[in-house]
C-alpha cells in the first residue's frame, strides 16, 4: 500500500534549491567588511528549508559558524556539522547545561539568571566552556541591560568563569533603513563591544549586513537573505529564491457570473470564470490570509508565466485559483502550479496575507515533501 502511495504523484512539494542559498551566502559574505566573519541562522529548520540540509551545503560554502534558536536544534545540527561553531540564541534554558555541553553548543546567554547558572556550572565542571553575552540595545526581548553588562565586565571571577567568545545585541527596525533606532543601538553596541575587547561582537541580521560596513562589526548573521526573502523590503530584493511551492489542480470548473467561490462566499465572479482547484491549504502551512475578497486582492499563483489570482478563501486543504487566461490544455487536473517561486516571490505572497516572508517561510511543509537541488542550472527534478 505504503508502495502505491509513492507512485502516486504527490499533492505538491517544496523545492530547496541550495545552489541559491550557498549564492545567497556567497553574496552576503562579499557584502561583509573585510575582516568580519559571515555566519549563518538555521533557527525554525533553517526557515523551512530543512536545517541538515542547509547546515551541509553552507559548511562545504566555508560556513563556520552558525546559530540556532533551541538547543534542540543545535543537538540536530550537530551531527552533522562536527565541527562548527554553534550558539543557541534562545539562550541557556533551565537545567540544559548538561546538554550544551555535551554538544558544545554555546548558550547566548541574555539574562543575569543564566549568567548565573552558566557560570555556576562552568565552576562546578573547573573549565571554562564557551559561551556568548546578548547585551540588549533596544529591542527590550532578550538580552542583559547595559548596566548588567558593565557589571558583568567589572566582575572578574563571573567572566574567567564564562569564557565569553563573543556579544551579540539585535536590530529591532533594521528591515527600515532610516529609522532613527538603528544609528542609536550601534552606538550602545560600540560601547558594549568595547566592554568585553576579549570576545568578538556581532550586531547585524540580514538587514544589518545592507546597511552597511559600520553595522558589522566582527561577525554578521544573516537568516532570512540565505532563503531568499528581501531583507529591505523598500529595495529591490538582491537575493536568489531559495523555496518554492508547486501544489496540484485537483480540478478545473467553470463558474458563472454572480456565483461565489469558497468558504463565506467571500468572492463573487463578475464574468464567466475558469477556476482551479489547488490541492493546497492552510494546513500545509499556506497562510490563510492570502486568499481574497471582492475588495481585497489575495496571493498570485502561476501557471507557466500566467498570474493566477488566489480567489476566496484559502480552505484547510485546498484553495481556488482563477485559470481563465490559461490555455485550456495547460490549465488541467493533475498539473502543478507555483504557488511561491521565482515568480511568486514569498515576500509578494506574506506581503498579500498581511505577513512578512518568515512567517510564510517557517509555517510551510508540514505536510509537503521538500526536494533539494543542488544543479546551478536551476532544473534538475
Ligand atoms: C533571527 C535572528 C537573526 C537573523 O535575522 P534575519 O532577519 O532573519 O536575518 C539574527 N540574530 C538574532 C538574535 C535573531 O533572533
Amino acid at each position: 500500500m505504503t508502495e502505491n502511495l509513492s507512485d502516486m504523484s504527490p499533492n505538491g512539494y517544496i523545492i530547496i534549491n541550495l545552489e541559491g542559498l550557498v549564492a545567497n551566502w556567497n553574496l552576503l559574505r562579499e557584502k561583509t567588511a573585510p575582516g568580519a566573519e559571515c555566519s549563518a541562522v538555521l533557527k525554525a529548520n533553517a526557515y523551512g528549508a530543512g536545517l541538515e540540509q542547509a547546515a551541509t551545503a553552507l559548511r562545504r560554502a566555508g560556513c563556520r559558524t552558525f546559530f540556532v534558536a533551541l538547543p534542540q536544534e543545535g543537538v540536530r545540527l550537530r551531527k552533522v556539522a562536527p565541527d562548527a561553531t554553534i550558539y543557541v540564541l534562545n539562550g541557556l534554558y533551565p537545567g540544559g547545561e548538561e546538554l550544551y555541553c555535551e554538544a558544545m553548543l554555546r548558550p547566548v546567554l541574555g539574562s543575569k539568571a543564566e549568567l548565573e547558572d552558566w557560570g555556576l556550572f562552568c565552576r562546578k565542571r573547573k573549565v571554562a566552556i564557551p559561551s556568548a553575552l546578548h547585551v540588549d540595545t533596544g529591542m527590550n526581548r532578550l538580552g542583559v541591560t547595559m548596566s548588567e553588562a558593565r557589571w558583568l565586565a567589572n566582575t572578574p571571577e563571573m567572566l574567567s568563569a564564562l569564557d565569553l567568545k563573543l556579544v551579540i545585541s539585535h536590530l529591532a527596525c533594521g528591515d527600515t533603513p532610516n529609522a532613527p533606532q538603528n544609528q542609536a543601538q550601534k552606538q550602545k553596541f560600540a560601547e558594549v563591544a568595547e566592554l568585553f575587547p576579549q570576545a568578538k561582537a556581532s550586531l547585524a541580521n540580514s538587514a544589518g549586513v545592507l546597511l552597511g560596513p559600520d553595522y558589522h562589526f566582527d561577525l554578521v548573521r544573516p537568516g532570512i537573505a540565505l532563503f531568499g526573502g528581501n531583507p529591505i523590503p523598500e529595495r529591490p530584493n538582491p537575493m536568489a529564491t531559495v523555496a518554492s511551492l508547486h501544489a496540484m489542480i485537483l480540478q478545473v470548473r467553470t463558474v458563472s457570473p454572480q456565483e461565489t467561490v469558497g468558504y463565506g462566499g467571500q468572492f463573487t465572479a463578475a464574468k464567466p470564470m475558469r477556476v482551479a482547484t489547488v490541492s493546497c491549504g492552510y494546513a500545509d502551512g499556506f497562510i490563510r490570509q492570502a486568499g481574497s475578497t471582492d475588495t481585497t486582492p489575495g496571493s498570485v499563483a502561476y501557471l507557466g508565466d500566467i498570474p493566477c489570482p488566489v480567489i476566496g478563501r484559502v480552505s484547510m486543504d485546498v484553495l481556488a485559483i482563477d485559470v481563465s487566461n490559461c490555455p485550456q490544455q495547460t490549465a488541467r487536473r493533475g498539473v502543478y502550479v507555483e504557488l511561491l517561486g521565482e515568480k511568486a516571490s514569498v515576500d509578494k505572497a506574506a506581503q498579500s496575507a498581511g505577513t512578512i516572508s518568515y512567517e510564510f517561510l517557517t509555517s510551510l511543509g508540514r505536510r509537503f515533501e521538500r526536494r533539494y537541488f543542488h544543479s546551478a542550472a536551476g532544473k534538475g527534478l
